[in-house]
Parts: C-alpha cells; sequence; structure tokens
C-alpha cells in the first residue's frame, strides 16, 4: 500500500500522463488515429480513458496498474523520439523566386530557413502532437468563429507575411508522352472567329480528338469498352457528342453519369455551348431534385444516383442507346450498384453500348469486372511536375494553405499560371475565402489582382461558370476546390496546386450503423491525381502540406470504395424495390462488408420497410419513391399517420438542402444570432425551428427581404422550396394527402422520430450524450438552438465528426415516445 502522500503523487504523475497517454492514443499519427477509429476500437479507447480518469480519481493505484503506466509513458516517449527524428530532414526554402533574383545563394537560403526554425516556438518543437491539438484548435476556433463567441483568430490574419511556410522539394512527377507539341490540329489564332467555331476549334485540340475514329470503330465492334485517360483529356465532354455525331442517338439517348452534380451541370452546360444547343434542349442534366432534360434531349448528364433511380421507371433503361458510367475511378456507392445493373442489362439488350471510363490507370480491374472487355487507352498529354513538401507537419492546414497561395502569389509573376488549392467543404472554402480577401485588400496595388474562385458541390449555378473563365492578364486566379477538382472538373491555365492532404468523407460503422463525415487525410493515388492538375498547360507545381514522411507513411495507396465504408440503408432499399432479393450474391465489384448488409436490412426492417423476411413492405415501397435518406423517407410516410404531412415536408426539404440556412456577416454578428434565436422560441429543437424559417418565409410569400433580415441565405431557401414542391408530388404518387397540423408540434416531432428513433440519446451527467442503441459519446453541435438547453432525451438528424462527435439537427423527444413508435426496437428496463 502506498501513504496518502505516495498516492497523491502517484494520482498527480498518472494523470499529467494520461493526458500524453490520451495523446498517444489519439494520434501516434493521425492516420493511426483514424484507422484506428475505422476499426472501431476508438470507442473502446475512449471508454479504457474513462475508466482510468476515473481510477485516478477515485482509486488507489496498485503497483501493476503504476507499472502499466510506465509501460505507456515508455511507449509514448518512442514513438515521440520517433516523429522527431521523421522531420530531420534536409529543408528547402520555397518560393524559387529567390533564384530568379539570384541574390540569395544556397548558403543564405539555408541559414534563414535555419533562423526560421529556431524561431519556432520550442514547446511546439517539443510535442510532436501539437500538429493534432493545433488542428483540433482550429476546428474548435472555426465552430465558434461560425456560431458564436469571440472571434479569436481575426487578429491572427491581418498581415500575409506574418508567417511563411518551408517546402522540401522531393520528387519530380514526370510527364506522360509529351513531347513538346500540342496535339491535334493547333487552332489557328490569326483567322478572327467566332466564339462557335473557336470552340470547335478548341475540340480539336483534346487528346482525345485524334483518337475519335479509332474510338467509334472500338464502340461499334464491341458492346462494352473501358476507356482510360488522363483527366482533362477530353473523355466527358467529348466521346458523347462523337457518338451522337455517329449517330448513337437516332435510337435512344446517350447517358453519361457523374459521381457529383456540379460535374454534370458543368459539363453539360460546356457541351451544350459546344454543340451550340440551349442547355435542356439536345443537351441536359438531371440531379437529384433538379431535372433539366426535355423531350428532344439526347445527350443527358447525370448524377450516378439519378440513373439509379431511373432503373426504377425503366427497369431495361430501354430509352438509351449508350451509357456511359464515367470517373469510374471514384467508385461511389451509386456507381459500384450502376456496375451490377448495367452489366446485367447488358446482357439481354445486345444493342446497348456501354463505356466505362476512368482517369486511372487502374482499369484492368473493370476489364475483368466486365467478362474482359477491351481497354481504350487515350494516351495522356502532362507536363512534368515538381512535388514540394512541407519541412513539418503544418498545424493549420488552412492557414498554410492561405499563406502558400499568397506566397506563390506574390513572388511568381503574374500570367505565369493560376493556383488551385483543394480544401474539405463549403465551410472551408468560404472561410479562405474571406481570409484571402481581408489579407489582400490592405496591399491594394503592391500585388496583383488575385481572382478568388470557390467551387463546392453547393455552389449556385451562376457562379460556378466563373471558374473557367480566362484569367485577364496581369491577374492571377485561385481556385478553392473541394475533390470535384480531382478529376471530375479540369480548370485550364493551372500551374501551382496546394494540396493540404485532406477530404470530406463519410466514415460508416457497421457495428453501430453510426455513420459520420469526417475530414480524413487523402490516399496516395488522390495525392498524385490532385498534383497531375497542375501539370495540364505547361511544367507544374504541387505544394503538398505534409511532410514526404506522411505521403510515404501514413497515407494509403487508394482509397476505400464507398461501399465499403457507408450505409447501405439506401441502396438495399433501392435493390430491393428493383425485385432484387438476393443481396448476398449480388454482382458486386467488390463486395460490402456482409455487416454493413446486415445492418441496412436491420435498420429497413426496424423502420417497417420489409418484413421479417426481408421483402419489401407497403411503407417500404413508399419510401422507396423518395429520392432521401430512408429515415428521412420514413418520416414522411409516418406523417400521414399524425396527419401533418405538410409541415414535415418543408422539415425534410430544409434539411435536404445541405448548405447553410444562416449566415453571420462579421460585423453583424449578434444581431444575426439574435435572429436565429428567434426561430428557437420554445426550445423544442432544430427541426421546428427549420419549420419556423420555412412557414415564415412562406408568409411573407418568399420575400428576399425578409431573408435579408432575418441572416437567412435566400438561395437554400429557394432550393429548398424546389425540394419541397418535388415533395408534394411525390407524395400525392404515394397517396398520402397533404393534411396541415401545425398547431400540434407533439404530432411533428412524433413524425419526426418515426423515422429517427435508431438516432436518439440521452443526456449524461457531464453534458454530453450517450446514444441510446449502441452507447457511443456524442455532444449537440455548437450551431445548434439546443446547445445551451441540453434536454434529456434528444432526436438528432446526422452526426459529425470534427473535435468530437457532433449530432447536427437536434430535437427534444421524450422517452415515452420510442415504447410507443418503435416497441421492437426499444423496451423498458425492468
Ligand atoms: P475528361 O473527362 O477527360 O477529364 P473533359 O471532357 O471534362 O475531360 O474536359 C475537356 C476540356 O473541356 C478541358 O480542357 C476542360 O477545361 C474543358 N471544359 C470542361 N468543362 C468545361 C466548362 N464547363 N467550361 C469550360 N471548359 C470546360
Ligand atoms: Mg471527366
Amino acid at each position: 500500500k502506498l501513504t496518502q502522500k505516495e498516492t497523491e503523487e502517484a494520482i498527480r504523475r498518472s494523470k499529467a500522463l494520461t493526458q500524453d497517454d490520451m495523446e498517444a492514443l489519439r494520434i501516434v499519427s493521425r492516420q493511426e488515429y483514424l484507422k484506428k477509429r475505422e476499426q472501431k476500437k476508438l470507442e473502446e479507447i475512449r471508454d479504457d480513458i474513462e475508466d482510468e480518469q476515473y481510477l485516478f480519481e477515485n482509486v488507489k493505484l496498485t503497483e501493476a496498474e503504476m507499472q502499466d503506466l510506465r509501460y505507456k509513458k515508455q511507449i509514448y516517449d518512442l514513438v515521440k523520439k520517433q516523429t522527431e527524428e521523421a522531420d530531420d530532414i534536409n529543408e528547402y526554402r520555397m518560393p524559387d523566386a529567390y533564384d530568379h533574383e539570384g541574390g540569395v545563394n544556397q548558403e543564405k537560403r539555408f541559414s534563414v530557413a535555419v533562423e526560421r526554425y529556431r524561431d519556432l516556438n520550442a514547446a511546439e518543437k517539443m510535442n510532436p502532437f501539437a500538429e493534432q491539438e493545433a488542428w483540433e484548435d482550429h476546428q474548435i476556433g472555426k465552430a465558434t468563429m461560425k456560431f458564436g463567441s469571440k472571434d479569436k483568430k481575426h487578429d491572427d490574419y491581418e498581415f500575409v507575411f506574418e508567417n511563411q511556410i518551408e517546402f522540401i522539394q522531393d520528387e519530380v512527377m514526370k510527364g506522360d508522352n509529351y513531347d513538346g507539341e500540342p496535339y491535334g490540329d493547333s487552332p489557328d489564332e490569326s483567322v478572327a472567329k467566332s466564339a462557335f467555331e473557336k470552340l470547335q476549334a478548341d475540340r480539336k485540340t483534346l487528346p482525345v480528338y485524334p483518337y475519335r475514329e479509332k474510338l467509334l470503330e472500338a464502340v461499334n465492334e464491341h458492346q462494352v469498352l473501358v476507356i482510360v485517360g488522363e483527366t482533362g483529356s477530353g473523355k466527358t465532354t467529348q466521346i458523347p457528342q462523337y457518338l451522337h455525331e455517329a449517330g448513337y442517338t437516332k435510337r435512344g439517348k446517350i447517358g453519361c453519369t457523374q459521381p457529383r452534380r456540379v460535374a454534370a451541370m458543368s459539363v453539360s452546360a460546356r457541351v451544350s455551348q459546344e454543340m451550340g444547343v440551349k442547355l435542356g434542349h439536345e443537351v441536359g442534366y438531371s440531379i437529384r431534385f433538379e431535372d433539366c432534360t426535355s423531350e428532344k434531349t439526347v445527350i443527358k448528364y447525370m448524377t450516378d444516383g439519378m440513373l439509379l433511380r431511373e432503373f426504377l421507371g425503366e427497369p431495361d433503361l430501354s430509352s438509351y442507346s449508350v451509357v456511359m458510367v464515367d470517373e469510374a475511378h471514384e467508385r461511389t456507392l451509386s456507381t459500384d450498384i450502376l456496375f451490377g445493373l448495367v452489366k446485367d442489362i447488358a446482357r439481354f439488350r445486345p444493342d446497348l453500348k456501354l463505356l466505362i471510363s476512368s482517369a486511372t490507370l487502374d482499369a484492368e480491374k473493370f476489364s475483368d469486372y466486365f467478362d474482359s472487355a477491351p481497354i481504350f487507352i487515350v494516351p495522356g498529354r502532362r507536363f512534368p511536375v515538381e512535388i514540394n513538401y512541407t519541412k513539418a507537419p503544418e498545424a493549420d492546414y488552412l492557414d498554410a494553405a492561405i499563406v502558400t497561395a499568397l506566397q506563390i502569389h506574390v513572388t511568381q509573376p503574374p500570367g505565369d499560371g493560376d493556383i488551385l488549392v483543394f480544401l474539405t467543404g463549403q465551410e472551408e472554402i468560404e472561410t479562405a475565402e474571406e481570409i484571402l480577401k481581408h489579407r489582400t485588400r490592405g496591399l491594394g496595388t503592391k500585388i496583383a489582382e488575385l481572382i478568388i474562385c470557390p467551387i463546392y458541390a453547393n455552389l449556385p449555378t451562376e457562379l460556378q461558370a466563373k471558374i473557367f473563365e480566362r484569367t485577364p492578364e496581369g491577374a492571377r486566379k485561385v481556385v478553392l476546390a473541394t475533390n470535384i477538382a480531382e478529376t471530375s472538373l479540369t480548370i485550364d491555365g493551372i500551374k501551382y496546386v496546394i494540396d493540404p492532404g485532406f477530404v470530406k468523407m463519410k466514415s460508416y460503422s457497421p457495428r453501430t450503423g453510426m455513420e459520420s463525415l469526417l475530414i480524413t487525410p487523402i490516399s496516395k493515388a488522390s495525392a498524385n491525381q490532385r498534383a497531375g492538375r497542375s501539370g495540364r498547360t505547361g511544367p507544374g507545381k504541387c505544394f503538398r502540406l505534409y511532410t514526404s514522411h506522411n505521403y510515404y507513411n501514413d497515407l494509403e495507396d487508394n482509397t476505400v470504395p464507398e461501399i465499403q465504408r457507408t450505409n447501405l440503408a439506401n441502396v438495399v432499399l433501392s435493390l430491393k424495390s428493383l425485385g432484387i432479393h438476393d443481396l448476398v450474391n449480388f454482382d458486386f465489384m467488390d463486395p460490402p462488408p456482409e455487416a454493413s448488409l446486415l445492418k441496412a436490412l436491420e435498420l429497413l426492417f426496424a423502420l417497417s420497410a420489409l418484413n421479417k423476411k426481408g421483402e419489401l413492405t407497403k411503407v417500404g415501397r413508399k419510401m422507396a419513391e423518395f429520392p432521401l435518406d430512408p429515415m428521412l423517407s420514413k418520416m414522411i410516410v409516418a406523417s400521414d399517420k399524425y396527419k401533418c404531412s405538410d409541415e414535415i415536408i418543408s422539415i425534410a426539404a430544409m434539411l435536404s438542402i445541405g448548405s447553410s440556412i444562416f449566415y453571420r456577416p462579421k460585423d453583424k454578428q449578434v444581431h444575426a444570432d439574435n435572429a436565429r434565436m428567434n426561430f428557437h422560441m420554445g426550445n423544442v429543437g432544430d427541426h421546428i425551428a427549420l419549420l419556423k424559417v420555412y412557414s415564415s418565409w412562406k408568409e411573407t410569400n418568399f420575400s428576399t427581404q425578409w431573408c435579408y433580415e432575418n441572416y437567412i441565405q435566400v438561395r437554400s431557401m429557394k432550393r429548398a422550396r424546389d425540394i419541397r414542391d418535388q415533395l408534394e408530388g411525390l407524395l400525392e404518387r404515394v397517396e398520402i394527402e397533404m393534411m396541415s397540423n401545425p398547431g400540434d408540434l407533439e404530432a411533428i416531432r412524433k413524425a419526426i422520430t418515426s423515422g429517427y428513433f435508431p438516432h436518439c440519446s440521452r443526456l449524461q451527467k457531464n453534458g454530453s450524450y450517450r446514444t441510446v442503441k449502441h452507447p457511443q459519446t456524442v455532444h449537440i453541435h455548437p450551431s445548434s438552438g439546443l446547445a445551451q438547453v441540453l434536454p434529456r432525451w434528444v432526436v438528432y438528424h446526422e452526426l459529425v465528426l470534427t473535435t468530437k462527435e457532433y449530432m447536427r439537427q437536434v430535437s427534444e423527444l421524450k422517452p415515452e415516445w420510442l415504447i410507443e413508435i418503435a416497441p421492437h426496437f426499444y423496451q423498458l428496463k425492468d
């Protein structure tokens, strides 16, 4: 037994140790951390830590426990040492402007770098986890910046050159088949041409053009063809046109699927221009909740999810003569399911042509899957790309990206090329845009004009075209893009790529059935695609905001196909309504984990969409009509019973817009917050607040002015209205009467609970929540109206993982509803 004093000392020390332990467990490397999480171990680790903390606080430690802690400490020290060694590489300082001026020689450059290194906060150097901490701080900072409290980061952004980033040049990615000459006919600039003629000339310069005839021959000869070509070679925009020109549209449409809606929209816009027709006529697009096609449409770009839905109405796709599954390498869930379905119909529709196109050379797999379909390679055209890594991991990748962009802009002559920055989502892009504007504002004419072009899924259509506009002379464009610019969209004129190495990805635990959005490291394949974007029009440079050690040791080779890391409930419901019952033997290219399939079946059963035999029920059939997640469609179907379908489809529409509804201008944050809280009267939750926003807007006859006054994004609202209109149409189709019951908030919340009862959690003593079905610690997102209220029971729309696992869109719940609504799912404990 230890004496009282020894115990206290032990507890004190072990507490400090636990802190370290926690860090060590959380992020030996970020990759490691995420992997652990992926393997569902995090929960156990968390529990461990909680338990340990409990022990430290309440129990005297035994010698064995002390030993265990000492052992952990040793491991921790080892990891720390290794991390420090890994960073100990020669350094090089970006940018190479120094060379142009000839002023700074290698030696001096080195000493400058060493100086900078000394300046680094000593604590930061000591702590290998500073990176993660700062990252988390940043995330928290972002959350508070957006959703209240003080904007503490603001001052840091006052100066462009407050800090600079050091890069080490590593390998050079070789160019592909580049012989210095442009392919095809080079457009003759000396002859004045109309815009249309110019477009036609441009088409002929694309790498795919010289292969037009050969390609048409191959399509003619083979039913299924795998096409591979570097991003930007013209696969998406040209091949459907070639097929149209060759007459394939005489007996049916050409459908071309895209994993992303922005790509479908933007590419169809381009093709309609190239063909000199109005968008929506001969060339159109179809994305969820938006159909821009007509009777005339012969080339149809659509999201892969939309083609999947078309199978429901037209199981043999008889109106199509060609289906091109584009961006196959992305391996989205819908694309993977499409593979199985199109392969199947191709068997009994010999007239259907099937093209599978991909940006990566990993095409064998597609060929194998499609019974050894021939592979058609469009030789690429890429200039060499110089790869640079940061000397040390960047604590705040967003800030590092901004600093790097400015560094390039200021030191490189304008007009030598544009910058492409990969960020993870709309919020981040908007923050970056704001900061860039802020930092360049003060510089006036001292620097060349910097044109900032954001691009992300929810960017309004009118703004999408901006990224393709030619950069005016003397200016530089910086494109802030999500993963969409990795292969889906090609922006000409990019010379610099800045790659922080992250992407927002869905992750799913089949054990708990929980899905959350997670900012996660990209794969090596992605990193190389990103780098390649800088070498399209000339030699490029890529700046990776991570170390080469990170690249070689932490990044996975390839991105895991979505089917293996997502909730399958939606897909299972679609397949079931297509009459495909034997899911285990469905022809998957890579089968999903069995646990995910089971979980999906379980959920659909819980939602009463399937019966005990796994057959589709009447409820399930209705649910399948809605292009929504099963829980959301169940909520709508259940609204019939609670006589509030009118209110529920408004809520469903608001939940579906996916982009932020409220905004907070920097100078009017208090007003904005007050306006937002007005919708939260009564504190029953975010769903009801969303309903109030929608119905108040409707009362003003959809006034734009009202939106301004209430700090609400009018665009988001218009989109919600469109979605709502469509949901209203679908209600009719599944014979649910439109009924309004605005006064009965309880009925509305019960309808919500009917869909979302699996997403239920209970308040803990420490203010966090615990999910009920598969206990896990979660928190109310700071943006929620209930973040300060903390009701005992809540139902939530989704989980988002940033620094913590957050529940987003939360409503209060009475536990007895669970027993009433889902007695098969929840029972009373005796
Ligand atoms: P791939 O599918 O092989 O990656 P694309 O057909 O998408 O290639 O692109 C071919 C060319 O068309 C690229 O140079 C690209 O910049 C251009 N392009 C594509 N979409 C647009 C658009 N919306 N506006 C302007 N140019 C575009
Ligand atoms: Mg493409």
